[in-house]
């Protein structure tokens, strides 16, 4: 395939499906068979969390965290890691750092998920390539939880995870090479079973 790299973009969603299978990359990229539920579940999601924003008060800023300035739905592209993204809020504190916030459909569970994790440290490089800021936590809302607002700092393993993410996507996506497949336990529910050998 001639491509050229600069032109590959990819999403926390596009990662976060690497992770889980990276069949599902070449699936995907090399034979062009988009997961087609899993997009229709993702555009439901996305509505409900349109509804949930549009009654969150986006004027307020959150001041007991020290937030001088706040960003509402911004979309990012970083050419440099291969990213793109769009944000729900970025933050921008008193002491000149940053923060993606980003809104959950969700309980909180009184854990941060891996998958939440690698998505807000994606929206953390995107941040910091654009506006040229330190990026070292993140928050995420948890709409279900009457808006509990929970802060995390990230890991140098998250961001060597994307890294590594990215790497191999760019490889399967010039390579054409089929990967290994995911452990068993991912391929009960999975959509390209009666294709995947
Ligand atoms: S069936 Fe299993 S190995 Fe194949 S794409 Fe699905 S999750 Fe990956």
């Amino acid at each position: 395939m001639d491509l050229d790299f600069h032109d590959v973009l990819l999403t926390p969603s596009d990662l976060l499906e690497h992770l889980f299978c990276p069949r599902f990359t070449y699936f995907e990229r090399n034979l062009l068979l988009p997961e087609f539920q899993e997009r229709r579940e993702k555009v439901q999601r996305g509505r409900n969390l349109h509804k949930v924003r549009e009654a969150t008060n986006r004027a307020y800023l959150r001041k007991r965290l020290g937030v001088k300035e706040k960003r509402i739905d911004v979309s990012l592209v970083s050419t440099r890691h291969h990213l793109r993204g769009r944000l729900d809020e970025i933050l921008f504190f008193d002491d000149g750092t940053a923060a993606p916030l980003d809104y959950k459909f969700a309980k909180d569970s009184g854990r941060i998920y891996r998958t939440l994790r690698i998505q807000s440290a994606i929206y953390a490089l995107l941040i910091q390539e654009n506006f040229g800021v330190t990026v070292t936590r993140g928050f995420l809302v948890y709409t279900r939880s009457q808006n509990r607002l929970v802060e995390f700092a990230y890991d140098a393993e998250d961001f060597r995870t994307i890294g590594k993410a990215v790497r191999e996507i760019l490889e399967i996506v010039q390579l054409g090479k089929l990967p290994k497949r995911a452990p068993a336990s991912h391929c009960v529910d999975c959509c390209y079973r009666l294709i995947c050998v």
